[in-house]
């Protein structure tokens, strides 16, 4: 039932579901009176190592200047990313996470009527922002959990304004190579917009996946986005950028709120560039918690989505629900993805290999005793 107020909001936003982020440790520790240091959080895809030190110490030399507006142009932080990425500051648009960009560049480029493409079990701020804007969303089926990527091009039509593709792409961890994503491009019709969202793109090991910086020149159509949230460890401070040809850049930075990154965020992203041994320890430490969580599956007999990212979606069955409630008994938080449309799998973040083993002992737990509920509920 509609209240007076939701039927004022725009159409849009009015059949809009919130974005589900993961369950805070505190909420947990209250819901069920446990101890927040027991309880072990694989929910929203964070770095488990902790921030890096070179964050820590910038940080601390921002706090004397609280009372400032932060640089509105993050001169320091868009030069560090100028130069670790042989890219011009002009092309950089900062964001408040990277979700902030991906909002910013759905508000510029689309408008009601327009369409915007993206694959089915996408990350969920794609339809969001759509139909935030009253934009009309496409969700073209997915192939093997991945997008389909011919078939995303098959979907754009006179009134396609942007595509959306996250490689790797959440929940699925599914990625596509260099070679597949140039092919993907040369297809797109260039007063498309074509976002490929990088948010993960630090955890992936191996040439044969792309680098979408390097095909910004030969696309002047494509945007880039990533974050700070992930191999980076800043989750918490909210800090993304995109890369794209300075016009887009000079389209989205009227858009953008003039402070929408504070100081604190840029110093820490500013520092944390340069600690090549952080992000390092970061990729190791997954590439190591990946092969921990898919032997475990393996021997628990569970299919798994095998992922390029710091996350793997499990498939537990039919009584998932029950399976993950078993789990947050048990002190452990992990994403279940329903609202995906993937009912039967549980999305899990590669912790630390302590973290790991406390979640594999809980679903090993959980299935045996759902398994065992279920039975003796047949024999009823
Ligand atoms: N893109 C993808 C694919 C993601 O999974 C996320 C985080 N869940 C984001 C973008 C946004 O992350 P942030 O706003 O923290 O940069």
């Amino acid at each position: 039932m509609q209240t007076e107020f939701e039927s004022l909001a725009v159409r849009g936003v009015q059949a809009l579901s919130p974005y589900q982020p993961g369950k805070p440790i505190d909420e947990l520790a209250r819901e069920f009176g446990l101890d927040p240091g027991s309880i072990v959080k694989l929910a929203s895809n964070e770095n488990p190592l902790g921030p890096s030190p070179k964050a820590l110490s910038a940080i601390e030399k921002t706090l004397a200047d609280l009372c400032r507006y932060p640089d509105g142009n993050g001169f320091n932080l868009k030069q560090a990313l100028s130069e670790r990425y042989g890219i011009r500051p002009e092309q950089i648009t900062l964001g408040n996470g990277s979700n902030d960009v991906l909002e910013v560049i759905s508000r510029c480029f689309a408008s009601p009527g327009d369409e915007v493409v993206f694959s089915q079990y996408a990350f969920a701020v794609y339809p969001l922002v759509t139909q935030a804007i009253g934009a009309t969303g496409v969700s073209v089926p997915a192939r093997d959990y991945g997008h389909d990527l011919d078939a995303m091009v098959d979907a754009i039509t006179d009134r396609t304004k942007l595509v959306f593709v996250a490689n790797p792409n959440n929940p699925t961890g599914t990625v596509h190579g260099a070679d597949a994503i140039e092919a993907f491009l040369d297809r797109i019709p260039p007063r498309v917009l074509v976002v490929l969202d990088e948010a993960y793109c630090e955890y992936l090991q191996g040439d044969e996946y792309p680098d979408g910086l390097s095909l910004l020149k030969r696309f002047p159509n494509l945007i880039i986005t990533r974050t700070f949230s992930k191999a980076w460890g800043l989750a918490a401070l909210r800090v993304g950028y995109s890369v794209s040809s300075p016009d887009i850049a000079n389209v989205l930075n009227r858009v953008r709120q003039p402070f929408n990154v504070d100081s604190i965020a840029m110093a820490a992203a500013t520092a944390v560039l340069s600690d090549d041994d952080y992000l390092r320890r970061s990729c190791d430490i997954n590439a190591r918690g990946m092969v921990q969580m898919e032997s475990a599956f393996k021997e628990m007999k569970l299919a798994y989505i095998p992922s390029a990212a710091n996350f793997i979606s499990v498939d537990v069955g039919e009584y998932a629900p029950q399976i993950n409630q078993s789990l947050l008994e048990q002190g452990v938080i992990v994403r279940p993805i329903g609202g995906y449309g993937l009912p039967r799998h549980l999305r899990v973040s590669i912790g630390l290999p302590e973290e790991n083993d406390r979640f594999i002992a809980a679903l090993a737990k959980a299935v045996l005793s759902v398994t065992a509920d279920a039975t003796d509920g047949a024999e009823v």
